[in-house]
C-alpha cells in the first residue's frame, strides 16, 4: 500500500519517559508521509504543552476512567492498569471505527509497554499492530527470558527461588539479581501489578507468529541482545530522538516529545553559556521518581563538595521539605542552577555539560550517549518499574560510558559516593578519558544510525515497506 495511504494509530500512556520516544516515532512516521493519529490519556493529552505540528499528524485520547484531574501517578498502579484497559479498549475501538466511516480507515496500530491490550483490540479489528518497546533491547531479552512460556522463569503457577536469580544472555556478562529489572522480585511493590501484565503481553506476542517488535535502540548499540530473542522479530529503529539532535536536517525539531511539565524561561540555557567547555554536571533523575529527603540532601551536598557547577532539576511536582530548601536557599550562582524542569536534550547537547548524573532511566541514557556526555549512574533512587539497574550495568560495564554509584543499605547513594564518582568521571585521569573516548565512539554510531541508509535509518524503512 502507498505510504499516503497508512493510517497509524500510535498509542502511550501519559508518562514523559513514554510520550517522548513514541511521539518522535509518530513524528518519523508522517515525515514518511504517513497520516499518524498520537493518542494517550484524556487527561495526558490535557497536560501535553505545545503538541508539535507536523503535517500528517493529528492528537486523539481515551479515557483511563480518570479523566479531569487525577493521573497516573496520584492511583494505585494494578488500578490505573485496568482501568485504562477497560475505558481505554472502548474508547480506542470508537475511534477506530470512526476513522473508517469518515474514510481514512486505520491501518496499523502501534503501542507501548503497558497497553498490552491494544494488540488484542487491534487484532479483533483485523488491524495489524507492532509493539514499540521504549525500553533498551537488553531488558526486553530479559523480559523474555522471564516470560516466555517455552522456557521462561516465571509462568504464574511454578513456585520460583528468587533467592537465586541471575539470567546470562548470549555474548554478555551474567546478569546478578542487583542488574535485572526490580519488579522481577516479590519485594518490589510494582511487582503484583507488573509480572502479570507483562506476562499477559508476552503470551499475546507469542500467540502472533510474526510479531513485529520496534525498539528504541540502534543494532550497533545492543546486538547481542537484539540477537538473544528467539521467534521475534525485533526492530531496532532508534535513537528517538527529536532529528535536530541527532542530524541537524530540521533544525526546528527540538521539542523533546510534548512536555508534560511546564519548561522554565531560558535563563539556565543563559547560565550555561557563562560556563567553560565540559565543566557543568547536569543532575536530573526522569519524570517519575520522587526523591526522598535524604537522597536529595546526599545529592546536594555530593554536588557542593565535588567543586563543580551543576544544574540539578528537582521537580516542581514534588514537595521540597524545609531541610531541603533551606540548601537551595544558599546556593550562589556561581555553584549551581536548580529548575523544576528543563529541556534534557538541549541542556546535555551544551558544550558546558561535562557529566550526566542521572537514575538512568532508557530515555536519559540514550539522550546522553546521543550528546556524547559520560555518565554517573544512580539507579538504585528509583522505586519504579525498573530497568534503569540494567541500563546501569550496561553503561558501565558493557558501553564504557560512566560508572554505577553504590548506594548504602538502605538505597541512598552518599555525598562521598558522588563526589568519588564525579571525580572518576570529570577529574582528568585515564579512566575519565577513556568514558569520554567510548561515548563520542557510541555517540557517531548513533548519529550514523539514523542517517540514510544507516541501520536504523533502514530498518525503519524497511519495516514500512513491509507493510501490506
Ligand atoms: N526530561 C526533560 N526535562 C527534565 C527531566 C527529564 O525533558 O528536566 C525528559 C528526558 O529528556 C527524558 C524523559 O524526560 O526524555 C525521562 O525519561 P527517562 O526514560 O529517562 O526516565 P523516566 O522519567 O521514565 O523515569
Amino acid at each position: 500500500m502507498d505510504i499516503k495511504h497508512q493510517h497509524f494509530l500510535v498509542t502511550a500512556i501519559p508518562a514523559q519517559g513514554h510520550i517522548n520516544p513514541t511521539l518522535q516515532l509518530a513524528k518519523n512516521l508522517a515525515r514518511a508521509g504517513a497520516q499518524v493519529t498520537f493518542a494517550t490519556t484524556v487527561y495526558g493529552l490535557s497536560r501535553i504543552k505545545n503538541p508539535p505540528a507536523s503535517n500528517g499528524l493529528s492528537f486523539a485520547s481515551f479515557s483511563d476512567g480518570y479523566d479531569d484531574e487525577k493521573s497516573m501517578k496520584n492511583r494505585d498502579f494494578a488500578c490505573f492498569l485496568s482501568d485504562v484497559k477497560c475505558f481505554g479498549s472502548k474508547d480506542l475501538t470508537k475511534l477506530i471505527q470512526a476513522s473508517s466511516n469518515e474514510g481514512r480507515p486505520v491501518t496499523f496500530a502501534i503501542y507501548t509497554i503497558l497497553l498490552p491490550w491494544v494488540a488484542e483490540l487491534a487484532s479483533e479489528m483485523n488491524v495489524p499492530s507492532a509493539f514499540l518497546v521504549i525500553q533498551c533491547a537488553t531488558s526486553f531479552a530479559l523480559y523474555h527470558r522471564y516470560f516466555n512460556s517455552h522456557d521462561g522463569i516465571y509462568d504464574g503457577v511454578r513456585e520460583v527461588d528468587y533467592s537465586s536469580i541471575s539470567i546470562k544472555l548470549p555474548d554478555l556478562s551474567l546478569f546478578q539479581k542487583e542488574d535485572l529489572p526490580t519488579f522481577f522480585f516479590p519485594n518490589d511493590p510494582l511487582f503484583p501489578s507488573a509480572v502479570p501484565s507483562f506476562h499477559e503481553h508476552f503470551k499475546i506476542l507469542e500467540q502472533e507468529s510474526t510479531a513485529c517488535v520496534l525498539v528504541n535502540t540502534f543494532n550497533e548499540l545492543e546486538e547481542a541482545s537484539i540477537k538473544a530473542v528467539d521467534g521475534m522479530n525485533l526492530i531496532p529503529i532508534g535513537p528517538l530522538i527529536p532529528s535536530a539532535f541527532c542530524d541537524g536536517y530540521d533544525s526546528s525539531d527540538k521539542s523533546v516529545g510534548g512536555n508534560l511539565f511546564d519548561i522554565p524561561e531560558n535563563d539556565y540555557l543563559q547560565w550555561l553559556d557563562s560556563k567553560p567547555e565540559s565543566s557543568v554536571v547536569y543532575a536530573s533523575f526522569g519524570s517519575l521518581l520522587s526523591l526522598k529527603k535524604e537522597e536529595k540532601m546526599e545529592i546536594l551536598h555530593g554536588l557542593k563538595e565535588a567543586g563543580r557547577s551543576y544544574l540539578l532539576v528537582l521537580r516542581a511536582d514534588n514537595e521540597q521539605e524545609e531541610e531541603v530548601k533551606a540548601v537551595v536557599e544558599n546556593i550562589s550562582s556561581e555553584e549551581g542552577m536548580i529548575v523544576p524542569w528543563c529541556s534534557q536534550m538541549e541542556v546535555l547537547c551544551h558544550r558546558s555539560i561535562g557529566c550526566f548524573l542521572t537514575h538512568c532511566g532508557w530515555n536519559s541514557t540514550l539522550e546522553s550517549i546521543v550528546a556524547g556526555v559520560p555518565i554517573v549512574g544512580c539507579p538504585h533512587f528509583s522505586s519504579h518499574f525498573s530497568d534503569q539497574t540494567t541500563n546501569a550495568k550496561l553503561i558501565e560495564e558493557v558501553w564504557g560510558i560512566g560508572v554505577r554509584a553504590k548506594a548504602n543499605e538502605e538505597g541512598v547513594v552518599e555525598r562521598a559516593e558522588i563526589r568519588r564518582c564525579l571525580d572518576t568521571v570529570m577529574g582528568g585521569g585515564e579512566k575519565g578519558e577513556e568514558m569520554r573516548k567510548n561515548v563520542g565512539k557510541w555517540r557517531g554510531m548513533a548519529m550514523e544510525a539514523v542517517k540514510e541508509n544507516g541501520s536504523s535509518y533502514n530498518n525503519f524503512m524497511n519495516f514500512l515497506q513491509n507493510l501490506e
